[in-house]
């Protein structure tokens, strides 16, 4: 009707319907201010609304304590490989567990400014599983543990909070923040890029134990450290003002649809769905072992690169998008965050049934 197509994107990716039509009724002139947002001066009084809205509505839809500060930082996710070190490794060791390529370059960029300890990795496999609490190898005077909660290329997700005593946790959450319901209280610092469940691109939140800031270290640059962002309110200089808008229009549309809740069944619906099709297929074979498959990122493949090819060829021609796997994985990938309706996942199963009898 629209045009739109089912856009299964690992990120950039969908965003909601109804967050896209409100930004359009907003775009000439926001709330008679005369102007748009992005033409707006991040100093005025409807910015002022705009950036301490998108905080309160993120804290009430998270339930994230009062003791913690809600950042919005540039550089995507990917800065906060090397903000994480520079302000919490405080003795200068850390624990990292490598289940993907973010956690990986990670904990390279980590090296440059402490000392990395390996507290379990999955790359001999290829990244197809989470450690259980067992399996991690924790150092209980570490500054931190760091995790990626959800790996986006390879389809595998944390089931659990890790244990980690007084050693506070660091989670990477760009692909399934606002997914579930979380404990915030349990995590020293949860972060995640902006462009997947939360907005357009452009930032990170961080959200962040007030205790863990204000470490002093000499050099520290001057956007990268967490305790001056607190203080300015994350406006030291200019922020993305228009990302940051985008995200409390979704932040809210998650609050109206019953919250991180309602969010949770949705995920576990698209996804049991998928992989209910996925584990009766023939043809089809996940990629994740079973009991790390992530709600967000499904990874698949037939085992043969030309019919993988084939898949992707015609998923796009059937009116769908993005479905091509990460190079590092092969075959494809169906990024299912908050915004792809359940529909969306409908239409790739019965896509992917009829060609599976077209392929015998
Ligand atoms: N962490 C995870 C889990 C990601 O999926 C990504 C991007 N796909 C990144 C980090 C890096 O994000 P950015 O491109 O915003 O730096």
């Amino acid at each position: 009707s629209d045009g739109r197509i089912y856009n299964f994107s690992a990120g950039p990716s969908m965003m909601p319907l109804p967050v896209l039509e409100k930004a359009a009724a907003q775009m000439l002139n926001y709330e008679g201010s005369g102007m748009s947002v992005m033409e707006m001066s991040h100093r005025s009084k409807y910015y002022d609304d705009i950036i301490n809205g998108a905080q309160d509505v993120l804290r009430r839809v998270l339930n994230i304590p009062d003791n913690y500060k809600i950042l919005f930082m540039q550089g995507g996710a990917t800065m906060q490989f090397s903000a994480i070190p520079l302000n919490l490794m405080v003795t200068g060791k850390a624990d990292y567990a490598i289940t993907g390529n973010f956690a990986r370059n990670a904990a390279k960029e980590a090296r440059k400014f402490g000392t990395v300890q390996i507290a379990a990795t999955s790359e001999a496999d290829n990244f197809t599983w989470i450690p259980t609490q067992d399996q991690l190898n924790l150092d209980p005077t570490a500054d931190y543990f760091y995790f990626c909660a959800n790996n986006t290329i390879f389809g595998t997700e944390w089931h659990y909070d890790p244990e980690t005593g007084n050693v506070p946790l660091v989670a990477d959450m760009s692909s399934n923040i606002l997914s579930k319901p979380v404990d915030v209280s349990k995590y020293g610092l949860i972060y995640a890029g902006a462009q997947k469940n939360m907005g357009p691109a452009g930032m990170a939140v961080v959200i962040i134990r007030e205790d863990l800031m204000g470490h002093y270290r000499e050099n520290m640059p001057v956007l990268l450290d967490f305790a001056l962002t607190a203080d300015k309110n994350s406006m030291y200089n200019t922020p993305p003002t228009y990302t940051i808008y985008m995200m409390k229009l979704v932040a809210e549309w998650v609050e109206q649809m019953g919250g991180v809740e309602a969010m949770a069944k949705l995920a576990d619906k698209r996804s049991s769905m998928l992989y209910e099709f996925l584990d009766s297929s023939e043809l089809f074979k996940g990629a994740a072992q079973k009991a790390s498959r992530s709600r967000m990122n499904v990874t698949f493949r037939t085992g043969d690169d030309e019919l993988d090819k084939k898949f992707i060829k015609e998923s796009i021609e059937a009116g769908m998008t993005n479905l091509k796997g990460h190079r590092l994985v092969g075959g494809m990938r169906a990024s299912i965050y908050n915004a792809m309706p359940v529909e969306g996942v409908e239409y790739l199963i019965d896509f992917m049934q009829k060609f599976e009898k077209n392929n015998k």
